[in-house]
């Protein structure tokens, strides 16, 4: 994750922020990319922060390496890092992976912590397969087709088509007939 930050002087600077990775949303989409981006978004801009720098000041793109902090900490404790530094919200969010990268290390204890207990408690991206394990189990059960809101073609839930299905496109239906009233028709790879 990196921002366009305008700094005191008045220069803009790109800035990434230390220790964590985000879902790209910019060249390729992927899960929870658009969400991270939001967030991020939401909670800074418009917004004065401060900016951390660790041993090494830039990447090899040239953007400011740093810990971005919502208010000033008034000591080192998890109880402010948790609260204002905006690396970290990301990571007990689930909007970020933890990604530590040497010689810029002065968090990563705290940080590899808050992505564990993002983990266990499923926030975010984290939470993302239990979600889509969950209801195809408990669909997979109920119903013997399935169909695609888009190409209004059914499938055998074992087809591999009906497997390539996004989550959001995916309709069931109990019998044969019920996709066919609902105008969908027959694949015809694997002819269900
Ligand atoms: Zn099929």
């Amino acid at each position: 994750m990196f921002l366009d930050i305008k700094l005191e002087s008045g220069k803009e600077e790109k800035v990434r922020f230390i220790g964590v990775n985000t879902p790209e949303s910019t060249t390729k989409v992927e899960p929870y990319g658009q969400e991270a981006a939001a967030y991020t978004k939401s909670k800074l801009l418009g917004k004065d922060v401060g900016l951390q720098l660790n041993v090494q000041e830039r990447d090899k793109y040239g953007r400011l390496l740093a810990y971005v902090w919502l208010s000033p900490p008034t000591k080192e404790s998890n109880e402010e890092i948790r609260t204002k530094m905006f690396n970290a919200v990301l990571l007990l969010e689930g909007y970020a992976q933890v990604m530590i990268v040497p010689p810029n290390v002065k968090y990563a204890e705290y940080l590899r912590k808050y992505q564990q207990e993002a983990r266990e408690k499923n926030a975010g991206l984290w939470g993302l397969d239990v979600k889509e394990e969950k209801s195809a189990s408990s669909n997979a059960t109920l119903f013997s087709y399935i169909g695609n809101k888009n190409s209004k073609k059914f499938h055998l839930p074992d087809c591999q088509w009906a497997k390539k299905i996004a989550p959001g496109n995916r309709v069931y239906f109990k019998l044969r007939d019920e996709a066919i009233k609902a105008g969908y028709e027959p694949c015809k790879v694997g002819k269900p």
